[in-house]
């Protein structure tokens, strides 16, 4: 038997509801807010990736899934949304009548990492980005989205991280106070952390490695480096944070795993998920449509990791599928025949019905009902049809009516939009 990849997985039914659920609850947020979808490729040139998350990440050194294509181009599973979308905002010039432009998309991101719970090779993720406005107030609108979509899903236990990464005026300053404090403490950190402290410090702040961790307790603090301009903003994104009343926490050491970040950092965590605990990040990239090609647009934006927020959800709820509203247990050929008829004519109203299209006895049929949870079972045999009445049994209260054969579609129909009530 062939097998999944490792790292990949199905959602099957039972728990796609759930997925289906959540993905319409931000749908609908999102809309609110006025963000429009967006679709694009899953697959895209290498370098678009190389050139916008970094070289020196995690993502591009070691996560992504690149390989060469029939004619030798390299192209690459997208590991995130956030390049794509900038490609085709540049692309298809989409800030050329209006800059401001507000976008969502989701959709399945490919990483080869370790292979755990919270961790796949292919997983899902939300994407919201705003283009064209440097206001940190958006940045703010940004995460109270985030947290509302969180509220409605009612899932509890998140908290918001944030911190600034200054800008290309202010960060060389923070690089080299922070490079210097390496210097002391090279012979504590990892072998990727001694390699990342030459070419991408800030990185280290980031790992997981405990003794890294410890080593960086008493690390400088980007938010005693930042320039007045990105402090001011940094001030305004707190404040329209404290009138929404969102709770967060400055978290200095926050810096996120790719290289176009500026100013605006942050991330929602939640301890019911153990060590897999970010449930979405973001924050502003403001040079990156530049970098890319395009023209000088702030740009902000959050990805949240549907996988995790599924399994938060799925914590808090059962996921039920509703059984169909009817099965229909038709004995013989003739039967069988007026059952399909029915089961179409139901199903392109919306009111589902099963049947069983075999020859099976009734006592089987009735099973197969039960293990469908139906609400209602119709009977239809040869007796049923010589006297012009199916009998309709409701499986709940075990009450049973006769209904008139040319009545059935609309009798179940009616009972089946009196039950949804
Ligand atoms: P982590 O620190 O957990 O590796 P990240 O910083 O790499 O996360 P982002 O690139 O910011 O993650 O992606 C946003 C969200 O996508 C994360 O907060 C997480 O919920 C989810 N995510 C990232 N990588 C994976 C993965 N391999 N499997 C499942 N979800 C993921
Ligand atoms: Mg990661």
């Amino acid at each position: 038997m062939i097998q999944l990849i490792r790292g990949f997985r199905d959602i099957l039914p039972g728990e796609v509801e759930l997925w289906q659920r959540i993905e319409a609850t931000a749908r609908d947020l999102f809309e609110g807010f006025g963000y429009r979808e967006i679709r694009i490729p899953v697959m895209e040139r290498t370098e678009l990736f190389a050139r916008s998350i970094g070289e020196q990440t995690d993502i591009v050194e070691k996560e992504m899934y690149t390989f060469p294509d029939r004619k030798g181009e390299l192209i690459t599973l997208r590991p995130e949304a956030t390049a794509s979308i900038v490609r085709a905002y540049i692309q298809h010039r989409l800030y050329a009548q209006e800059p401001v432009r507000k976008f969502y998309t989701i959709g399945p991101m490919f990483r080869r990492e370790r292979p755990q719970k919270g961790r796949y090779r292919q997983f899902y993720q939300i994407n919201v980005e705003v283009f064209g406005v440097a206001s940190a107030l958006v940045d703010a609108q940004l995460i109270l989205m985030l947290v509302t979509l969180l509220e409605r899903l009612a899932v509890e236990d998140v908290h918001v991280h944030a911190n600034s990464l200054g800008c290309p005026a202010c960060r060389p300053d923070f690089r080299k106070a922070l490079s210097d404090y390496l210097a002391s403490r090279m012979d504590r950190l990892c072998s990727d952390c001694r390699r990342r402290s030459e070419k991408n410090p800030l990185r280290v702040l980031d790992c997981k490695v405990p003794d890294c961790r410890d080593a960086m307790t008493g690390a400088p603090a980007i938010t005693d480096h930042l320039c007045d301009d990105c402090r001011a903003h940094f001030d305004t994104f707190r404040r329209a944070l404290d009138e929404q009343k969102i709770g967060y926490v400055i978290d200095p050491r926050l810096v996120r795993g790719l290289d176009y970040y500026t100013r605006t950092t942050f991330e929602v965590q939640t301890g019911s998920l153990g060590a897999q605990s970010a449930v979405a990040g973001g924050g502003r990239y403001d040079g990156l449509v530049k970098a890319l090609g395009g023209p000088e647009m702030p740009a902000t934006g959050f990805a949240i990791g549907l996988d995790r927020l599924a399994e938060l959800v799925a914590a808090r709820s059962e996921g039920t599928a509703p059984g169909p509203d009817v099965f229909i247990a038709a004995l013989g050929d003739e039967s069988r025949r007026r059952a399909f008829g029915w089961v179409c004519e139901l199903g392109l109203d919306g009111v589902q019905a099963e049947m069983e299209y075999g020859d099976r006895s009734l006592k089987s049929q009735m099973k197969r009902a039960n293990r469908l949870k139906a609400r209602r079972v119709l009977i239809v045999g040869e007796n049923e049809l010589a006297a012009g009445r199916a009998v309709l049994r409701d499986m709940q209260t075990r009450e049973q009516q006769e209904i008139p054969l040319p009545a059935v579609v609309e009798e179940i129909k009616a009972l089946a939009a009196a039950s949804r009530d």
